[in-house]
């Protein structure tokens, strides 16, 4: 069996935070504590959960853009974390990133065409042919070879989004980690991009990384699921396995957040009590017991390990006497689908649920 293309191997991010004039460290805010995984080449990871989970430093750590406070991130066996500056930056070639807001990751004073050339200079490719390169980039996302003179403002956002995947492309990479890729674009639009990636994907035998808060957009792109909460993985599952047997209550809480296609199928809603505790303060033992429905005295003094069942991974003491309440449609166990406007529609239904809810 081929060495996963990124593995991710007890990996560890802690914020440190200074007060007063002599920036005294005070405390830490544990972002991503204590992450394993593992992507192969041309797969999708879906890596999910709440605002402020840690899955974004989870993605910008896999690419060495923030640097670990422990653990490795090893990407086709090499340790990212040995490398030094040039090392990296010739192995940087094949790890992108997309990020969400394309606006503020574009240079507003360059065109598009200057913005795609530049990873082309950077690492040495298509070397004289730089504005038939530009032309193709732009043609494979969906862009005219006239968009090249134009400067970011003049485009739509989801247009931009196409920019920024097109300059990710640019560099022929392996890995993109899309972070948050589609959350800030119109529903319409969201699903064009996805189905792009996925094309793209096809296309290039690409793999990603897919952090999204929003599972209704993750099931369409993804071939496995990581749910993160305050920092750590609490299940790691093959999608249609996450979608019709969820074994962590708060994977079981945000499934059941997705309303069903079909009136005739019903699902119970399962609402966690109060907010995400923060960062720098989260709860002993398993960090959900704050919220957990099914919260027992061992859950508050005793972490639970992730806990591998073949290739289902769940972080629960308690996970084989919790059934799951989720009732989900065939539809969810088939492959990969194309995103379709009312799916996600719906989708956003469910985001306007009351705060209490996920
Ligand atoms: Fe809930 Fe306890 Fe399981 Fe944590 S270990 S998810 S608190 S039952």
């Amino acid at each position: 069996m081929s060495a996963p293309l990124l593995q991710v191997e007890g990996l560890v991010k802690h914020f440190p935070v200074r007060r007063g004039v002599l920036g005294r460290v005070t405390g830490a805010v544990r972002a991503v504590d204590g992450v394993d995984l593992q992507i192969d080449a041309g797969e999708t990871l879906g890596v999910v959960g709440e605002s402020g989970c840690g899955k974004s430093t989870l993605g910008r750590l896999a690419l060495r853009l923030i640097e670990r406070t422990r653990g490795r991130v090893l990407f086709e066996g090499e340790d990212l974390g040995t490398l030094d500056a040039v090392q990296l930056r010739s192995r940087r070639r094949a790890l992108q990133i997309i990020f969400q807001d394309p606006y503020s990751s574009l240079n507003p004073r360059m065109t598009v065409g200057q913005t795609l050339a530049e990873p082309l200079m950077l690492h040495g490719l298509h070397t004289g042919r730089h504005r038939e390169r530009v032309a193709e980039l732009l043609h494979t996302v969906g862009l005219a070879p006239e968009h090249a003179a134009r400067y970011p403002h003049e485009f739509s956002g989801g247009q931009r989004q196409r920019v920024g995947i097109a300059r990710a492309l640019a560099a022929e990479p392996r890995l993109i980690v899309c972070d948050e890729a589609v959350s800030a674009l119109d529903v319409s639009v969201q699903a064009q991009v996805v189905n792009l990636l996925q094309d793209l994907q096809r296309q290039f035998g690409l793999a990603y990384m897919f952090i999204a808060h929003d599972l209704a957009v993750v099931k369409h792109i993804a071939d496995r699921i990581a749910v993160m909460y305050l920092g750590r993985i609490v299940e790691l599952a093959d999608r249609r396995a996450l979608f019709a047997q969820p074994r962590h209550p708060y994977t079981q809480a945000l499934l059941s957040a997705i309303p069903l296609p079909d009136p005739a199928l019903r699902h119970d809603r399962v609402l966690l009590a109060g907010d995400v505790p923060s960062p720098l303060d989260p709860p002993g033992g398993c960090h959900f017991h704050t919220r957990c429905p099914y919260a027992r005295p061992l859950c508050s003094q005793v972490s639970p390990p992730l806990e591998r069942e073949g290739g289902h991974a769940v972080a629960c003491h308690f996970w084989r006497e919790i059934a799951a309440p989720v009732t989900l449609p065939l539809q969810s166990a088939r492959a990969p689908s194309r995103l379709r406007l009312e799916q996600l529609q719906s989708a956003f239904t469910a985001a306007s649920a009351p705060a209490s809810a996920v």
